[in-house]
């Protein structure tokens, strides 16, 4: 039977149409679903669209996949024989799931095949591939500067507190550093915004600004959004919230999220119309009642 399984939706149409990019919960529920269809088999074949990478798969083919691990939005597919596949969708690559060499209707570019005796894991258009040795993983320039990952189940209140009040980080504006991957890895925009409402704190401040108890509750809130999200596909709205509005008809556009996308409708908190603010030059929203400065 023809099964097929678009990992991310077309993030072109998201780009467009102003919808909303993969943050640290897609790419880990992405390579879940990636990990399901190749772990813990051996490959019959690798693909790679660059030219510089082609030795490798001769290198990987008939290795064992043995994990496939994300690293705040990178993945790194790792194999038997020591060498990990690295790789970062950035704006435009996607996954796909299928049977073996049921290669989807697409104009888009192949870039990477991973094949086993069932399952082809493909990624069309992402440029940002690399196969690395484990020996060299931790000088990847990308993963040495990634700051701790919020889906790390290590990763611990205190630990995120002490990110905050950092020399490094504690005078930057928070609406910057909470998009920056080297503070905190796996936060993106719609996250940004909803841990900021979480905290009752406003974009604009920066750490130094802050209470200890802001401090405490941005940390709180960064984690527990984000795994939250992770758990429940994309929802950071109140939970027992989120499934009264969907009792009530509201689509998963609609009941998701506690402030972002959700411009001019009243606050959950204190019924105050939420504002829409461009800030880092990305959409931001929050609530000027309950995030004051
Ligand atoms: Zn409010």
């Amino acid at each position: 039977m023809l099964h097929s399984l678009v990992v991310f939706c077309c993030l072109d149409d998201f780009l467009y149409n102003g919808v909303i990019m993969p943050e640290g919960p897609e790419i880990r529920l992405a390579a879940d679903k990636i990990a399901k269809a190749i772990v813990g088999q051996p490959t019959t074949e690798l693909f790679f669209a660059f030219d510089e990478l082609k030795p490798f798969e001769e290198t990987l083919r008939g290795q064992t996949v043995t994990a496939v691990e994300t690293r705040g939005k990178a993945i790194l597919t790792r194999f038997a024989n020591g060498y990990t596949i690295y790789s970062h969708n950035q704006l435009y690559g996607v996954w796909m799931i299928r049977d073996a060499y049921d290669f989807p209707q697409t104009n888009r570019d192949l870039r990477l095949a991973i094949h086993n005796a069932k399952k082809s894991a493909l990624l069309y258009s992402a440029s940002d591939i690399e196969v690395l040795h484990n020996d060299a993983l931790s000088e990847h320039p990308f993963l040495r500067n990634l700051g701790p990952d919020l889906l790390n189940d290590t990763l611990t209140v205190e630990h995120v507190i002490a990110r905050f009040t950092d020399d490094r980080f504690r005078r930057r504006r928070l609406y910057s550093l909470l998009l920056d991957q080297g503070f905190l890895a796996g936060l993106g925009n719609y996250l940004r915004s909803e841990v900021l409402f979480v905290a009752q704190v406003h974009p604009s401040l920066r750490p130094v600004d802050c209470s200890p108890e802001q401090i405490e509750r941005l940390a709180a809130a960064a984690l527990t959004l984000t795994r939250q999200s992770y758990e429940t596909k994309g929802i950071t709205n109140d939970l027992q919230r989120a499934a009264d509005l969907k009792a009530q008809g509201c689509s998963y556009a609609e009941y998701r999220f506690r402030v972002f996308n959700r411009d001019s409708q009243p606050c959950y908190g204190c019924g105050t119309p939420i504002v829409k603010d461009t800030l880092g030059g990305r959409r931001s929203y929050f609530c000027p009642t309950c995030q004051t400065c």
